[in-house]
């Protein structure tokens, strides 16, 4: 992925990239993200998902515990139950660490530590969308069981394997959803 989606999207979601620079004796993250511009959409959704609800916990925090004794939210006052109650939210929403972001057989592979079920499923459904999107630039496309594999429009599917690749057409995700690991 070129450089400047790569830099937005850690600026964007430095939670879920803060390994994006650290050593890789610690991280597959130091390669960048290592796929095409294609996804770049996905990437930053599936992004969306895994650090919103995290952020919203924590502003929910910070605010219950700066009124605590306060006239606050509908004009009552912020209680410790208010802040114990947005501790246990904050607590139960976890901001995962990306560890490797790639393309592999055709489709997105993401890794995270720390993340919830609910979390995998974002994951799960980010990986299928790229099974689905050209990787080269965004359109839909289908993944072709040439080569390497790669997910493709019908357009970068014909420059890349020419007349081949009409024997292939309109068979998505035929050969990307058969789990490979
Ligand atoms: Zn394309």
């Amino acid at each position: 992925m070129r450089e400047e989606l790569d830099t937005k999207l850690v600026a964007d979601y430095p939670e879920l990239y803060r390994d994006r620079f650290a050593p890789m004796n610690q991280t597959a993250m130091c390669w960048g993200f290592s796929c095409g511009d294609g996804w770049y959409r996905i990437i930053d959704a599936l992004s969306a998902a895994l650090v919103g609800p995290h952020r919203r916990a924590k502003k929910d925090l910070e605010y219950w515990t700066e009124n605590l004794g306060k006239q606050a939210w509908r004009g009552r006052e912020g209680t410790q139950e208010d802040i114990d109650k947005a501790q246990k939210k904050f607590d139960e929403t976890p901001c995962p660490v990306a560890v490797q972001v790639k393309e592999k057989f055709g489709t997105l592979r993401f890794y995270v530590h720390g993340a919830t079920d609910a979390q995998y499923n974002y994951i799960e459904f980010a990986e299928l969308m790229s099974a689905r999107t050209c990787e080269i630039c965004g359109e839909h496309g289908q993944t072709y069981p040439i080569g390497w594999n790669q997910t493709l429009c019908d357009k970068h599917a014909d420059e890349e394997y020419g007349e081949e690749a009409a024997e292939y057409r309109n068979k998505t995700g035929q050969w990307a959803d058969e789990g490979d690991e």
